[in-house]
């Protein structure tokens, strides 16, 4: 039996991640592997290492990127940080605030759900009481609610609540940096993570990660030591270091192809990137408004990087992404659990974020909805 070359539809990723790949990024994948402990490759990862400090605007010792998706940072932090009994506070306003959760609970939190419809976010005060209520050890977050659109404002005054209750603060970055302002160290956020395939527009498979010290001093003063060996961040932490030593086999390629979208994001500049991400979204709405399809997150907390718009009465929700992908090659996404058949998300991160896409989609829009 054979199998014939790959040859997959050029398609134009606007759903809620993977993004569009650039070309360079592409191209650098097929730099030469090396081996992970090449001084060669050595001199990349400081490089990454510094590159994803920047982005994330910190200074954050461990600062690296765990290998896996998005999902494998949040997991990183939640094991490393939460121990069997320690009270955690979680924002549940999407899947993502659900997952957050869930893995807590399973790393054996005593998880306090701070809770909002899908759709609003936190005030600072909510989390304030809250912990006021139930002191907690962590709390955690999401910025960007890619299930449904909307983005946590006032994370600094959130920041602030924990502290004076003595928790900790990690905020799910994953579809903001890169795309939206981020700013680790100023809001005083003490753990993030992020996925390289939303707004930082390389292959899915990395998280960039990043804890400040107090973080670390909660890992160290921990009992026992983390239950996940794989994602031990004081064992990654000494892999990413000058001197690393051998945990698991870095993945070389991933490592090149994410050095070189941070490479372009810096290049860009982080508040150019992030002005036209807010230009391209602001042209969306205007457009999506015009076709008469109404906005599911008000302005004020709309995010740029993934809009959501009501499905019409009487449109097939599946029908028109089938024929967007079909048509057009183009791909955005549909709602889930409570917004399943209801919402349009529509991704605009990273190399995805460009007026052509805008005006293509709007163009294919119009062509398929009836009137
Ligand atoms: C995509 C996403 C994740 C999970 O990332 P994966 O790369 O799919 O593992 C987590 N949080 C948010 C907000 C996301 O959008």
């Amino acid at each position: 039996m054979t199998y014939p070359d790959l040859n997959t539809p050029p398609r134009i990723l606007l759903g809620p991640g993977p993004s569009s790949v650039h070309p360079r990024v592409l191209r650098t994948m097929a730099t030469p592997v090396t081996g992970y402990m090449d001084p060669a490759f050595l001199e990349i990862v400081q490089e990454v290492r510094t590159l994803i400090q920047q982005t994330y605007r910190t200074e954050n010792d461990l600062t690296l990127a765990v290998s896996g998706t998005g999902t494998s940072g949040m997991e990183a932090l939640i094991s490393n940080l939460v121990e069997p009994g320690d009270p955690v506070l979680v924002g549940v306003n999407g899947f993502f605030g659900e997952r957050l959760a869930e893995m807590a609970h399973r790393h054996g939190g005593e998880v306090e759900r701070l809770e909002a419809p899908w759709g609003q976010v936190f005030d600072p005060a909510q989390v304030d009481a809250a912990l006021q209520a139930r002191p907690a050890k962590l709390v955690a977050m999401v910025h960007a609610e890619t299930s449904t659109g909307a983005l946590q404002p006032e994370v600094e005054a959130i920041a602030a609540a924990c502290h004076r209750h003595g928790a900790l603060l990690i905020l799910d970055c994953v579809t903001s940096l890169g795309g939206l302002s981020v700013e680790l160290d100023a809001w005083g956020v003490d753990g993030a993570y992020s996925a390289t395939q939303k707004c930082l527009s390389a292959p899915p498979g990395l998280a960039p990660l990043s804890l400040n010290p107090r973080g670390v001093a909660a890992i160290e003063n921990r009992s026992s030591p983390p239950p996940v060996f794989y994602l031990d961040l004081l064992l990654l932490r000494k892999q990413w270091s000058e001197q690393p030593a051998y945990h698991h086999t870095s993945p070389i390629s991933a490592v090149f192809a994410l050095r070189e979208a941070l490479r372009m994001a810096m290049e860009e500049g982080l508040e150019a990137r992030i002005e036209r991400h807010r230009r391209n979204a602001e042209a969306l709405w205007a457009g999506l408004e015009s076709l008469g399809l109404e906005p599911f997150i008000p302005r004020e907390h709309r995010l740029p990087t993934l809009t959501t718009v009501r499905v019409p009465e009487a449109v097939d929700d599946v029908a028109i992404r089938r024929q967007l992908l079909e048509d057009f090659n183009l791909e955005i996404a549909g709602g889930f659990g409570p917004l399943a058949g209801k919402i349009w998300r529509i991704g605009l991160m990273g190399h995805s974020s460009r007026r052509e896409n805008v005006t293509l989609l709007l163009a294919a829009l119009a062509e398929l909805l009836p009137g």
